[in-house]
């Protein structure tokens, strides 16, 4: 069933004290809060999401990682197979970050056996993917997220969808206090439904998330939120601190 998601990316911020300390908090304040059927979901440092799981067991915090390999061992220095992410029960994990994407190269081909792969091991994925500055500018926007998710995604089956959110991040707006405006966000999601509708039938279409990512913030949130193919965002500065994130998670 479609369900509404706030996701933090905590990225390389949060030492192991600073993500004890966050998530504590996080617990405490979304204990008893009203928010229906929706996820709350962090994604700290590799290093420190087994202490973050543990901690969250039993709340309304679930946790992620923010990348994995696609291969389960071998030799692949200083990676993380989806097989090691399970053993420590983590079973949600961010796939295709504009920064993996950037800094280290992640391909959409690559991306496809990293689906495929936490698929095969029964994981969930957020799934991220958008344009960058340069795309929108020339009008090329649909048709660079409509390659990123046929690359990247359209070799799944319709059942495999199952354990898949999308997150629509344009590129130009990650970190940068610039935000799609919620027409926007509200047109690429309705296509990106448009396209799942096509490939695999207007059931799965309007039961797959779309999560917006972008300098969702909590003076923004509640509008971005409030269009019908948004369901729910992908949030990088905003979820390093309580306050902002709690506010973000109420906007539902
Ligand atoms: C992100 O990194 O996924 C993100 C959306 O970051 P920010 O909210 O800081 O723009």
């Amino acid at each position: 069933m479609r369900k509404n998601i706030v996701a933090g990316n905590w990225k390389m911020n949060n030492d192991l004290d600073a993500s004890i300390e966050l998530v504590h908090e996080l617990i405490l304040a979304t204990d008893d809060i009203e928010i229906g059927n929706t996820r709350i979901v962090v994604a700290p440092t590799f290093v420190n999401l087994q202490k973050v799981r543990e901690i969250s067991a039993g709340s309304r915090i679930e946790v992620a990682a923010q990348n994995m390999h696609q291969e389960s061992n071998g030799a692949f220095t200083g990676e993380i197979s989806s097989e090691m992410l399970l053993n420590i029960e983590v079973n949600d994990v961010i796939l295709g970050h504009s920064e993996r994407r950037e800094y280290f190269n992640e391909t959409d081909e690559v991306l496809a056996k990293k689906a495929s792969k936490a698929i095969e091991n029964e994981m969930n994925i957020i799934f991220c993917f958008g344009e960058q500055l340069q795309d929108r500018k020339s009008g090329n926007h649909f048709k660079i997220v409509e390659n990123q998710l046929k690359k990247g995604l359209f070799h799944l089956t319709a059942k495999e969808f199952g354990f898949v959110v999308l997150a629509y991040e344009p590129v130009w707006a990650i970190g940068t206090g610039e935000t799609a405006s919620p027409e926007q966000a509200q047109e690429m999601h309705a296509f990106i439904r448009g396209l799942f509708a096509d490939k695999y039938g207007k059931e799965i279409s309007e039961e797959i998330s779309i999560l917006y990512g972008g300098s969702v913030k909590p003076n923004n949130a509640k509008e971005i939120f409030s269009k019908p193919d948004v369901d729910g965002g992908l949030i990088g500065g905003a979820a390093l601190k309580v306050d902002d994130f709690l506010a973000i998670i109420k906007a539902f």
